[in-house]
């Protein structure tokens, strides 16, 4: 470039969608010459900052309806930099001459001697798509695209939708996020497929992109829900059916997860997500409601004599036990002769801190069987065992244990299924950085679906936000089968950490893929 600095020179630059390493090397190194650098807004702000410190830097941004400099004052601003023997860069979102008016500029520079030259940028027409793990053609279903401007002033010059609806390739709209109602009327009114696939890209190839993704009847709506906001690009076609497979990068980004139980029992998932530098996002699809000091619960606290062994499935059964005991005038010492049997490693922990017992008895495999196996070796027809958990607990470990022995099933606590979910869970799931949907539980797989208003709805919400579902142990993973929800993933250690564990392994497997 040389040989361009002695006089006036104005390179148009394509800075890319955003993301700060889709410039061209050109476009870069136009830039770090740079004595007047013009540029609008949607730039990287790192692009601007590789200008050297001395670079008057102008910003003629646009906003839809609040032009900053009206486009004939950037003509001539260009102009009489250039004119004035300095290197001017114009640097510009996407590609200069996509909807950019790089041509115009080209032009008046043109007329007026002005030497210049175009450095393409990568558009977001097709960047925003791929971006979004959707391919602007494809053998298969698309053989074409046609990327057009929904930006009309004049709505009399608006689209030949007559003419779009008849093309088989894939249909690309920038600028038409405040006209997405006219688009979709325009293309069904003219015969378009309503099922045909649709997507909208916001802010795409930066950190904050976020994808809706539908039909052409609904997508509009989609785009409420998520509320989406421009800049966003519209695709329309059969591509979009892609995306699930080809979304790398907001899978990348994605280390979302979703948090379902109860928002009591949330902290401590929350706490561990984060510190393994997952982002946790709450939506709770349950509710756990203690039960308290019922006629059983009594019944149970005054006959703990006669019980030989207290078994708990939960931290939350421990805490609501105890809490029962302690509030109705228990004494502690009424444990004294009991052994304590206990699911998993959380459970144990929960027994140690809530009551200061030690379990007697742990299984390695952290799953009701293993509980109710391990514990069966171990009872003669002399136990007497006192069982507190989930009213909606189901009868396995009763009946292993209960061949046994005899075994009081006590009802301790409630699951209630929040059923007014529905919004939230679509809207969180929509930001598209969820990425893992760990059930913790068979009642969180449960309360999914009730939320979601059903099994087809849940899956399809899933699939179309691209989300894997995790499965905290083999248990969870029956029910979300029965529910036609496939586990993508499956905790090796039933525990949370076992949930956080896989999670991670995901992440790793598909940096090394
Ligand atoms: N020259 C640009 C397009 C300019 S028109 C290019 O080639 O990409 C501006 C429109 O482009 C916006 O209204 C929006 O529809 C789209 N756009 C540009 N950057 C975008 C981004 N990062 N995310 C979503 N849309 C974007």
């Amino acid at each position: 470039m040389q040989n361009k600095q002695s006089r006036g020179y104005v390179w148009l630059v394509g800075a890319g969608p955003g993301d700060f390493g889709l410039i061209t090397l050109k476009g870069l190194e136009a830039i770090a010459q740079a004595e007047v650098l013009v540029y609008d807004r949607l730039i990287n702000s790192n692009l601007i900052d590789r200008a050297p410190a001395d670079c008057e830097k102008i910003y003629v941004g646009k906003q839809a309806a609040n032009h900053a400099l009206p486009q004939p004052q950037i003509n001539e601003l260009l102009y009489q930099k250039a004119a004035a023997g300095k290197r001017v860069v114009r640097l510009k979102g996407g590609d200069p001459y996509v909807f950019g008016r790089g041509g115009e500029e080209g032009l008046y520079l043109a007329e007026r001697g002005i030497p210049f030259e175009e450095v393409p940028g990568i558009t977001s027409s097709i960047a925003g798509p791929a971006y979004a793990g959707i391919p602007v053609t494809h053998r298969e279903c698309a053989s074409s695209f046609h990327v057009f401007t929904g930006n009309f002033k004049d709505e009399e010059r608006g689209l030949d939708f007559a003419n779009l609806a008849r093309l088989e390739g894939t249909l690309i709209f920038l600028m038409g996020f405040a006209n997405l109602n006219y688009i979709t009327q325009g293309l069904l009114a003219a015969g378009k497929p309503a099922d045909t696939p649709a997507a909208v890209i916001s802010q795409a190839t930066t950190p904050r992109q976020r994808t809706a993704v539908g039909t052409l009847a609904d997508i509009e709506e989609r785009c409420a829900a998520a509320k989406l906001s421009s800049p966003a690009i519209t695709v329309i076609g059969e591509v979009v059916n892609c995306r699930p497979q080809l979304n790398f990068f907001e899978r990348q980004q994605g280390r979302g997860v979703l948090v379902l139980r109860d928002a009591r029992q949330s902290e401590i998932f929350i706490r561990k997500l984060q510190a393994r530098g997952l982002t946790p996002y709450c939506c709770p699809v349950i509710e756990i409601v203690d039960r308290w000091l019922t006629p059983e619960i009594w019944a149970a606290i005054e006959g703990l004599p006669k019980y030989s062994w207290l078994v708990f499935t939960s931290p939350n059964g421990v805490r609501c036990f105890m809490d029962n005991f302690y509030s109705g005038g228990g004494d502690w010492r009424a444990f004294g002769h009991l052994k304590f049997a206990v699911i998993g490693r959380a459970t144990a922990q929960a027994l140690r801190e809530r009551a200061g017992f030690d379990a007697d008895f742990v299984p390695q495999k952290q799953v009701s069987d293993a509980l109710g196996q391990g514990l069966a070796e171990r009872l003669t027809p002399a136990d007497n065992v006192l069982l507190p958990r989930s009213a909606i607990a189901d009868n396995r470990l009763l009946e292993i244990l209960s061949a046994k022995c005899p075994v009081t099933d006590l009802k301790i606590y409630d699951t209630r299924f929040c059923t007014d979910k529905e919004e939230q869970l679509r809207e969180q799931l929509a930001k598209a950085n969820i990425r893992y949907v760990p059930f913790t539980s068979a009642s969180t797989v449960d309360g999914f679906v009730q939320a979601c208003g059903g099994p087809e709805a849940a899956a399809s919400l899933l699939t179309e936000n691209a989300c894997q579902t995790v499965a905290i142990g083999p248990v969870t993973a029956g029910r979300m089968r029965q529910l036609g929800l496939e586990p993508d993933l499956q905790a090796a250690e039933h525990s949370l950490d076992g949930v956080i564990e896989v999670i991670l392994q995901d992440l790793e497997g598909e940096k090394n893929d």
